[in-house]
């Protein structure tokens, strides 16, 4: 299977920042067989399968998501005034009642509106395990399978209830043996350590106030002898901070640092509260970290020192967290927040609309450990395109594509394909069909609030 994009404007992201005004890319199976400027060679273009006249649109690295809770779309615009832990209590009794169907629907839902807004890869971070919900981390595996998606979702877990001074109820939590064991069994059934691989898994223990020492310790163990990379939330919030100083006598980062949860297998989400010399620690280490600007305007938890984070040399990736903390839930959105964010906190040099680019793209491939495979138009490369319409009412007269796309509104996009494959033509997505999605997700948010009694 050969398609061919040619007329587009192309940014590359490699690491010259190389762009073609006027390019083409050509994918052969799941890979980028090659990237340049004005059209593909005519020999190649005769004999191909598909040939995509890209007049008007400019052709990037699909985005890469580096944290989301897809099973959240069930939940939405709800708390909407809270701060994360007021956010969380208002929420986690709401959450008891995911069950697979629940968690199916909604991930179906966020995966497809992912790729809908130029999304080719995404990671989940599933850690609500009621005791009667199913196979509730299975069905998200499923959805992706179903959009089309390249997922890296994470084995989730929670063992410090209330009664032992965590967050979350009682009911909500697992033992720390059942977390374990869990995590175990989803790394045996779906984690494909393959290249090009669609499908790989990690380990990801929630937060400080909702997990044990022991769960982290063992854990981390348990992932680094299957080879899986870590992942957790960290420095979020000042109420984390606080719990932190509280229940171990320092701060998140030190934490981290104390349980050998620092180092070039683990990335953290949020990193909004860092102290001197963290992110000299986290860039020594090697740890990366998951930008989360629009969840973290959302819940009013902070400015991420995103930009020292990039000075210091420390991989950086955008997400875009759960759904019900950022309800918009789209990448490309996440590259104008990160801009956004990154000037109200140091000034208008903080960040480029290209540094967007790259955090959302080559920064995502570094944060999941896939450089050498995702992240940019290369040839050899997996053939995950997003081709964005930057011709249209919004967008025309911007003589850079690039700042249309990222300081502009979100384009629509014309095509969007993974390791070869459309998912998305036309601002439609083609693997699946997006009114069912939307109606399946209606008929979950409404049956879990139901449960819960709203
Ligand atoms: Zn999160």
């Amino acid at each position: 299977m050969t398609t061919v994009i040619q007329g587009c404007a192309v940014a590359t992201v490699d690491a010259a920042g190389t762009e073609h005004p006027d390019g083409h890319v050509v994918l052969d199976g799941d890979r980028i067989a090659a990237v340049g400027p004005g059209p593909a060679d005519p020999a190649v273009v005769a004999v191909a399968d598909t040939v995509v006249d890209g007049r008007g649109c400019l052709a990037t690295p699909g985005l890469v998501n580096t944290h989301h809770h897809l099973y959240q779309w069930a939940t939405r615009g709800l708390a909407q005034q809270e701060d994360l832990f007021g956010w969380l209590t208002t929420l986690y009794p709401v959450w008891e009642g995911l069950d697979e169907e629940v968690v199916g629907a909604a991930a179906a839902a966020g995966l497809g509106w992912l790729a809908l807004t130029g999304c080719t890869s995404t990671t989940d971070h599933h850690y609500v395990f009621p005791r009667d919900g199913g196979d509730v981390l299975g069905a998200t595996v499923r959805a992706a399978r179903e959009v089309g998606l390249r997922f890296h979702p994470t084995r989730g877990s929670m063992d410090l209830g209330r009664s032992r001074g965590g967050l979350p109820p009682d009911s909500l939590v697992e033992t720390t043996d059942a977390a374990l064991a869990g995590t175990l069994a989803a790394l045996d059934e779906h984690h494909d350590p393959a290249p090009g691989s669609m499908l790989r898994m990690g380990v990801a223990p929630c937060s400080p106030f909702s997990v044990t020492e022991a769960l982290m310790r063992e854990a981390a163990a348990l992932a680094r002898d299957r080879g899986a990379r870590l992942h957790t939330h960290l420095a979020e919030t000042l109420d984390e901070e606080d719990f932190c100083r509280s229940s171990f006598g320092c701060s998140p980062t030190e934490y981290a640092d104390r349980l050998g949860w620092l180092g070039g297998d683990v990335w953290l989400a949020h990193a909004v509260h860092l102290h001197d010399g963290d992110v000299r620690r986290l860039a020594g280490t090697g740890t990366a970290v998951a930008h989360c600007p629009t969840s973290n305007a959302r819940l009013g938890s902070g400015l991420a020192p995103v930009a020292e984070m990039r000075r210091q040399g420390v991989a950086v990736g955008l997400g875009v967290d759960g759904s019900a903390s950022n309800e918009e839930s789209s990448l490309a959105t996440e590259m104008h927040a990160a801009v956004m964010v990154a000037r109200l906190r140091e000034g208008p040099a903080a960040m480029t609309a290209r540094d967007a680019l790259a955090l959302a793209t080559v920064g995502g491939a570094r944060v999941l450990g896939r450089e050498d495979e995702l992240g940019s138009l290369e040839p050899g490369k997996l053939g995950d395109v997003a081709l964005w319409r930057v011709d249209g009412l919004g967008h025309a007269g911007c003589e850079d594509p690039v700042a249309a796309l990222v300081l502009g509104s979100r384009p629509p996009l014309a095509r969007l394909l993974v390791g070869g494959a459309t998912v998305v033509e036309d601002d439609t997505l083609v693997t699946a069909d997006q009114h069912d999605l939307a109606q399946r997700a209606v008929t979950a948010t409404r049956d879990l609030q139901a449960r819960s009694g709203r």
